[in-house]
């Protein structure tokens, strides 16, 4: 995994890895902490959801962040300033959503980490011939997002993601703490039991930065081929890889 040229703040993960605090404990044991605190947890605030995870991970704990906003990012850096928070920068994204980064990288306090995928876009047409997103787009997500993903959270024992039971049936069980067995790492989605208001309500009392296509018909926001606008009423994921029988792209999966 490389790092895009992105802000000055930002810095590459790998280097970070050798003043983490290995944390001592087992995958067995971490999958132990991680259900215990799913029960424990489940009906605390997201802020003190996230201040345990600062407490057990420390340093080994970090946001992920698509930059659709930045709640989880805003909410992070009040249990632990400074907190990394890591963006996968496919080489897709609409440029509103890398402004959304930047702007995130210049008035947050967080450490935004960018992490690219191994190919360039034109690297990956040579290889696989060109908008390989609409004819496998399970290979290009691979490609694109869960290598680079799986190689930049190596060094984290902990993620948090922005998560929410109310965003489609296959996120209706989400835990507030569980155990990623794929990754085999402590997977937290503070805001899991928030609803649309809820994040709307946090945005206009904190003015969170938002990414400008939420207000322009995207109410989610991935790459820009694979994502396009929604109609009054639709559902808001509707808009993700429609027509193409998918509905993931494997982060979560
Ligand atoms: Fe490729 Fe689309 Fe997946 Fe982005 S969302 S990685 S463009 S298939």
């Amino acid at each position: 995994t490389q790092t895009g040229a992105g802000t000055a703040r930002e810095r590459e993960a790998p280097a970070r890895a050798a003043d983490r605090d290995p944390g001592g404990r087992t995958d067995e044991e971490l999958k132990a902490l991680a259900e215990q605190a799913g029960r424990d947890l489940e009906e605390a605030s997201p802020l003190e959801i996230l201040r345990w995870a600062a407490d057990t991970f420390g340093n080994r704990f970090c946001v992920t962040s698509s930059m659709e906003d930045a709640v989880v990012a805003h909410l992070a850096s009040r249990a632990m300033p400074g907190v990394d928070v890591v963006f996968l920068d496919t080489g897709y994204h609409f440029p509103e959503t890398i402004g959304t980064r930047d702007a995130v990288a210049e008035v947050m306090d967080v450490n935004v980490i960018t992490l690219t995928p191994r190919q360039s876009v034109a690297e990956q047409d040579a290889e696989y011939g060109p908008k390989l997103h609409d004819r496998d787009p399970d290979l290009c997500c691979a490609l694109r997002k869960v290598k680079p993903l799986e190689q930049g959270l190596s060094s984290y024992a902990a993620w948090a993601t922005g998560l929410r039971r109310d965003e489609s049936p296959t996120r209706a069980n989400t835990p507030v703490v569980g155990w990623d067995e794929k990754r085999r790492k402590v997977k937290v989605s503070p805001i899991a039991r928030w609803t649309q208001d809820d994040v709307d309500a946090y945005v206009a009392e904190h003015g969170v930065i938002t990414n400008l296509l939420l207000m322009d018909g995207y109410p989610s926001i991935g790459c820009a081929p694979c994502t396009r606008r929604v109609a009054e009423g639709e559902d808001a994921r509707a808009g993700r890889w429609a027509g193409r029988n998918k509905t993931e792209c494997g982060l979560h999966g």
